[in-house]
């Protein structure tokens, strides 16, 4: 299994890419700003998208991915999230009017998209390649992956504040080889971290002593035009292990 970094960023501008990853080239994990830059081909190869929450910089590619390659795809896109994340793409999103009901178009009983719920903590296999979601602590529900092949496990936070579930999740899995996980804002902005529910390089070094396992692990979600400050206090307050910035087009092999 291959899981490629398409957009690790916590905005746009420039370079920037908001959250996703691919793994092969049939699953998204979220599918933030990074997508948009798949060819035409690669786009319509996506079979199954695991949504961590339904925030914007998360989903925003999906609806446009639907809508330029759904008439090429024979079989509707799986979209697997927990029940209060698919709620507000139903309502808020695939509603009429801010974008087509793909659930239901062009044919009801042939739409580019299909719903399916992931209850926290279950767990999806796809072709030997397994997903399961953990539930993490941010502004709306949402929840975290582990994913595991034959060569290991990946764990993603997702977009998170404090949390104890993740970890204890990610302390029962002995294959950890590498964890990505979010750290947004600088030390000096902790009041809106607090209010938006992210992490900060002060908090990241509190959470980070939860974790008994010893995988590589690399930052997504920095603010554009913060990331070398993010870094640089990140590096101040954890000595011990050596966390380093996730990378756009970066790979991963499990
Ligand atoms: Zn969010
Ligand atoms: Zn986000």
């Amino acid at each position: 299994m291959k899981i490629k970094v398409l957009g690790c960023s916590g905005g746009i501008g420039g370079p920037a890419r908001t959250t996703a990853l691919l793994i092969d080239d049939d699953i998204l994990i979220d599918a933030g700003t990074g997508v948009a830059d798949l060819a035409p081909r690669a786009l319509a190869a996506i079979d199954h998208v695991f949504l961590t929450h339904a925030h914007l910089d998360h989903i925003v590619a999906l609806p446009l991915l639907l809508d330029s390659v759904g008439p090429q795809r024979r079989q509707a896109l799986i979209v697997h999230a927990q029940a209060a994340t698919l709620e507000v793409l139903r309502t808020h999103i695939f509603n009429g009017q801010v974008w087509p009901d793909f659930s239901r178009l062009p044919e009801k009983d042939r739409p580019y998209l299909a719903f399916e719920e992931l209850p926290p903590g279950d767990e999806v296999r796809i072709d030997g390649r397994r997903l399961r979601s953990i539930p993490v602590n941010h502004a709306v529900p949402a929840v975290g992956y582990l994913v595991s092949g034959g060569g290991g496990a990946l764990a993603f936070s997702g977009d998170t504040t404090r949390t104890d579930s993740f970890w204890n999740a990610l302390n029962a899995v002995a294959a950890l080889r590498y964890l990505i996980i979010e750290t947004t804002f600088v030390d000096a902005q902790a009041e809106l971290c607090e209010l938006a529910k992210h992490l900060c390089p002060a908090m990241l070094a509190a959470e980070l002593t939860k974790l008994q396992r010893e995988p590589e692990i690399y930052i997504t979600h920095l603010m554009p035009g913060h990331e070398d400050a993010i870094m640089k206090e990140i590096r101040h307050h954890i000595a011990e292990r050596t966390p380093l910035r996730l990378r756009q087009g970066q790979t991963f092999e499990l």
